[in-house]
């Protein structure tokens, strides 16, 4: 099991924690839409990402083995301390090629996808980029650094990076010069024109003083987050996967290999799109759809409801095969997908969700689901099922929101 997803109720108590010390500042720093679209992305992607990062961990052991030129003793503290500064230079570098190398983006993009800026957009993580990123970190294992040592420094840097993600926290003077902290990693997150590809550090932010991407964040120009290409959706499929979509067009639209090569590995700004026909310049609206009276009650028990069965398709994964652990995650994926179609006033959109509930009944009641569990989870789950089945018909009553997308200054 991923043991980031053991830190998962500490980061939902800091977000709470967060939004109650947000309402208190009287500052907006969360819309229910986004922060409901991040977190289910993250839920997901510690399922995706869990079975990719054993395969990443299996080609890292390989090469430790096979080729590993030093050997290295896990008390000398000199080995922690070389795979600290080792690892946070090459995420420096994969960090960087995820923003300049299209492929890399298609997959990155998600992160970079919510239009505001908090602790729950560090929980949005791109369920695709374990495919590419492992390559990044192999010239550790060339080294010899043992697995347990890359484990480890790898969760520790994936923990530090979430505090880096909010608003509250403002400047920290020699601090930001040294470590990635608030001030600097929202200007990573900005589309002004001085935060494009800049700040890419991991925890340390002295590699991009070094190679010439470090900006600070300026006190008479806001950052405004988001991409220059907004996603303009809430659906966590559609944010995963649009990028590859516009590769894959572009790729096709391009002649010769020269050309196709250069859509996927340009820096996206340079790739001349086939679809892209807006101008990439600075707009400050943000993606916006009215919340109706039942959403919020029903986006956070649907939410509640995907990370109960990510944390039961990890339970159970180890004695599935693979077909009945990819159709679990595919279940999990149209919970989300769902919700997002609700949320964006689609048509249909409830009954089909009613639908999907009803097809849940199914493995519950056959046992299929939090067996072999005392009786009493499924008999709360079922429960659950049959308050969201209320809550939909709740929202079909009140009829379903205008499709049309409202835009809103950003503040
Ligand atoms: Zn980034
Ligand atoms: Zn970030």
């Amino acid at each position: 099991m991923s043991l980031i997803l053991y830190a998962i109720p500490f980061f939902l108590a800091f977000i709470a924690l967060e939004y109650v010390i947000s309402k208190r500042k009287a500052q907006q720093v969360y819309r229910f839409h986004d922060a409901v679209t991040s977190l289910n992305i993250g839920f997901i992607s510690e399922t995706i990402r869990s079975v990719l990062k054993l395969m990443s961990i299996f080609v890292y052991a390989l090469v430790v083995e096979q080729v590993a030129a030093f050997e290295w003793d896990l008390k000398n503290p000199a080995v922690w301390i070389v795979a600290f500064f080792m690892y946070d230079f090459f995420y420096y570098w994969a960090h960087r090629s995820g923003h300049e190398v299209n492929l890399l983006w298609a997959s990155h993009v998600v992160h970079h996808s919510s239009e505001e800026f908090n602790l729950s957009t560090a929980l949005r993580q791109s369920w695709t980029n374990q495919i590419f990123y492992w390559i990044f970190y192999l010239p550790m294992a060339i080294v010899g650094i043992p697995v347990k040592v890359f484990v480890i420094i790898a969760l520790l840097s994936a923990l530090y990076q979430f505090w880096s993600h909010t608003r509250l926290v403002g400047k920290l003077g020699w601090a930001d010069r040294i470590f990635v902290t608030p001030s600097n990693h929202r200007c990573h997150h900005g589309r002004n024109d001085y935060c494009i590809d800049k700040n890419y550090g991991g925890t340390l932010i002295i590699w991009d003083r070094m190679f010439g991407t470090y900006t600070e964040e300026r006190d008479d120009e806001p950052v405004i987050y988001g991409t220059l290409t907004p996603l303009n959706s809430w659906n966590p499929v559609w944010g995963n996967f649009k990028n590859y979509t516009t590769l894959w067009r572009d790729m096709r639209h391009a002649k010769g290999l020269h050309a196709k090569l250069h859509v996927v590995f340009a820096p996206p700004g340079l790739v001349k799109t086939s679809t892209d026909q807006t101008p990439l310049a600075l707009n400050t609206q943000r993606f916006e759809t009215p919340v109706t009276r039942w959403q919020p009650i029903y986006g956070w028990l649907a939410s509640g409801v995907v990370l109960a069965l990510v944390i039961e398709l990890l339970r159970v994964a180890p004695d599935l095969s693979w077909p009945a652990r990819l159709a679990f995650t595919c279940m999990i994926v149209l919970n989300t997908a769902g919700l997002s179609r609700i949320f964006e006033g689609r048509a249909n959109a409830v009954k089909l969700e009613a639908g999907r509930c009803l097809v849940m009944l199914g493995p519950l009641v056959a046992g299929v689901w939090f067996y072999p569990l005392p009786p009493v989870v499924r008999v709360g789950a079922l429960g659950v099922l049959v308050v969201s089945m209320a809550l939909l018909y709740l929202l079909q009553r009140d009829g379903t929101p205008s499709a049309e997308t409202h835009a809103m200054e950003a503040a």
